[in-house]
């Protein structure tokens, strides 16, 4: 049966009438921005105050993207007659985007908590060198993690927690002690003219 002439133009009309009433899901980036994933793997932020300079990263980062240098430094003994400390100083940590492949090897391993994902993506840069990121701007990025998820009040207390809360108590009860006892000094003083 031969078409019937401007059916086609009426289903098209048809297709533009219901697509015009429906919601629309397209967001206007850069205008508006994307409600992203918690978990969105969009940048590594640096903790430097946690970073230990153990290098395990570095190691296990299968595209050694990873620059770290560092010096070691001395410090005097804790108590006389014991041995001096040495530690290691943070001088250079850097990641090269470029070669980054977003693993998450590096964070997965960080003994000490010092890498974290940041949902932040708005880093493209029109030349490639520009893509290794220094610690100034790794740790820039750590302002944008996201908060950890709240504990299932079931769960297990965590044992950082759980010691300090008990050296919280400790502490508290032995205040309360000796203002308990300075009260009683004051009231025997009082009682003893
Ligand atoms: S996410 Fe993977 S590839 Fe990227 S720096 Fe970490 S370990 Fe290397
Ligand atoms: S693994 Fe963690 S603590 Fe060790 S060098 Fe890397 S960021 Fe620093």
């Amino acid at each position: 049966m031969p078409p019937i002439p401007g059916s086609g133009l009426a289903k098209g009309l048809a297709v533009t009438l219901r697509t015009m009433t429906k919601k629309t899901v397209t967001a206007q980036y850069p205008d508006t921005q994307p409600e992203l994933p918690p978990r969105s793997r969009g940048v590594i932020g640096l903790f430097e105050e946690n970073c230990t300079v153990c290098m395990l990263c570095a190691r296990e980062c299968p595209d050694w993207c990873i620059y770290i240098d560092s010096h070691k430094e001395t410090s005097p003994p804790a108590t006389p007659g014991g041995r001096e400390r040495s530690r290691n100083v943070l001088d250079r940590f850097a990641i090269d985007f470029s070669l980054c492949m977003y693993c998450g090897i590096c964070i997965e391993v960080c003994p000490f908590d010092a890498l974290f994902w940041s949902p932040e993506f708005e880093y493209a840069e029109t030349d490639i060198h520009e893509l290794t990121h220094e610690r100034d701007k790794l740790r820039e990025w750590m302002w944008t993690v996201p908060e950890p998820p709240a504990l299932d009040p079931a769960a297990e207390e965590p044992k950082e927690i759980a010691a300090a809360r008990k050296a919280a108590d400790k502490l508290a009860a032995q205040r309360a002690k000796e203002q308990q006892e300075q009260q009683e000094q004051q009231d025997e003083k009082g009682g003893n003219p």
